[in-house]
């Protein structure tokens, strides 16, 4: 059995941490060159295929999460992220998480809700005409996607609601459709545009939006860990923990930072990916008030052994096939790397992810503080700025952080009296 509890990585040269990715994943010769390669993995010429007006492409960079335990099997988990100590926090929180058995997750199936407003109708009427027709107008939506009728995915349900708007009252037809191993955002829109002409046919109204909503209900990720309480420092860090969480679960300015340290660790993984990172933002913010006030990501309590327990819920929008994800060959490799088969295993990896960097960020805000390990690296991008040459960065990150004058200037000057 594979094993991602790999000890000392971080003190691997690049050289030791691609052979082990590379024994992990069984990646191929062509695969780590294109790891070795300098510029992130994408041409310019495909660049200028994926966005408007490109004059070159911009990469991050790409490391390694360790240790993680997914309902019983090993990841290494890829992540893309330009923040220091996201990387190691996933891992440690990983490691202790291991301890009693890793994560247990759950996610739904990916069903996709696109939605059609409909103007100048009369809703009740209008309702029932939709609710008599539903059958064809599932029947034209999934005309629109063979490959997801061919494996008995696509369009599911239709349904109406009706919101208040200080323009009245407003009918929105919302189409549930189960869009497989895709994140499904254009074959969401291209559905709803496809039946909305028999949608006025038969209500006798007028479409106007006609678009995937984003806030992805039907798709969510649920991700639980127990956490060793001599692991995570003792009951007292167990009971400031939980603390520390209704601090967050309580107030909005706290609950905000708290839930961006999440996302830290989940949108590396999309970017990893190729996910659309903005999707699952957008939906976990909104997911954050879904109790009627904005609040935690996850939930923090502990057992009648004293261990902390971890969870965390949120609706995770993601694909492994279409979008970038064939497109970008670092995408490609980094969906290999994970060794995952459908977009609900990367959900579970995802809310994994974020579980364990959550579990890091209150620990080490309940102890040392985060400063501590945040500052080293940060030292490092400092000197590295001020000029200083790889073997002289460690002599200065030690030098300012020994004097607690982690700055531009006081790196230029020990840079000189080297
Ligand atoms: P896509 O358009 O590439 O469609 C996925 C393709 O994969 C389809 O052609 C489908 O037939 C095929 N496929 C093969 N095997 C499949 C399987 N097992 N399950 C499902 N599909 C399978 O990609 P998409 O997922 O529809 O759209 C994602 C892209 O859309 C992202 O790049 C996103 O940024 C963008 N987008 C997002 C929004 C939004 O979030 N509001 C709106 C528009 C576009």
């Amino acid at each position: 059995m594979k094993d991602s509890a790999i000890p000392k990585f971080f003190e691997k040269s690049r050289k030791e941490r691609l052979k082990i990715v590379k024994d992990f994943s069984s990646l191929t010769e062509e695969e780590i060159k294109l790891l070795e390669n300098q510029n992130g993995g994408i041409s310019f010429e495909k660049a200028d295929k994926m966005v408007e007006n490109a004059i070159g492409t911009f990469s991050l960079p790409l490391g390694i999460a360790t240790n993680f335990q997914i309902n019983g099997k090993d990841y290494v988990i890829p992540m893309v992220i330009e923040e220091p100590s996201v990387i190691a926090a996933a891992s440690k929180g990983a490691k202790v998480a291991r301890i009693l058995g890793g994560f247990q997750v759950k996610a739904d199936e990916s069903y996709s809700i696109g939605q059609i407003q409909m103007l100048d109708v009369d809703n009740s009427l209008a309702i029932k005409d939709i609710q008599k027709s539903s059958e064809k107008i599932l029947e034209i939506a999934n005309s629109k996607s063979k490959t997801l009728s061919k494996i008995g995915k696509g369009a599911k349900e239709v349904s109406c609601k009706e919101i208040d708007t200080p323009k009245g009252k407003m009918l929105i037809i919302e189409l549930l459709i189960d869009v497989g191993d895709a994140m499904g955002a254009n074959v969401t829109n291209t559905m709803c545009e496809a039946i909305s002409p028999f949608l006025e046919e038969i209500t006798g109204g007028r479409s106007l939006l006609r678009i995937l909503s984003n806030y992805s209900t039907r798709r969510i990720a649920k991700a639980r860990a127990v956490f060793e309480k001599d692991a995570v420092g003792g009951e007292d860090v167990v009971d400031n923990i939980i603390l520390a969480f209704e601090f967050a679960d309580n107030d909005i300015f706290r609950a905000v930072t708290h839930n961006k340290g999440i996302m830290n660790g989940i949108i590396s993984v999309a970017n990893a990916t190729g996910q659309d990172s903005r999707a699952i933002e957008a939906a976990a913010n909104a997911f954050a008030v879904h109790n009627g006030r904005y609040g935690s990501l996850t939930q923090w309590s502990k057992d009648k052994n004293g261990n902390l327990i971890g969870n965390i819920e949120l609706p995770l929008s993601v694909g492994i096939v279409g979008g970038i994800i064939n497109v970008h060959p670092m995408a490609k490799i980094c969906t290999k790397i994970l060794g995952i088969t459908s977009a609900q295993e990367l959900a579970c990896i995802m809310a994994s992810v974020g579980l364990a960097q959550n579990f890091s960020a209150i620990r080490a805000l309940t102890t040392e503080g985060i400063q501590k390990g945040h500052m080293k690296l940060h030292a490092k991008n400092i000197a590295f700025a001020a000029g200083a040459k790889p073997e002289q960065i460690e002599k200065i990150v030690q030098k300012m952080i020994q004097e607690n004058n982690i700055s531009l200037n006081r790196a230029k000057e020990l840079l000189e009296q080297i």
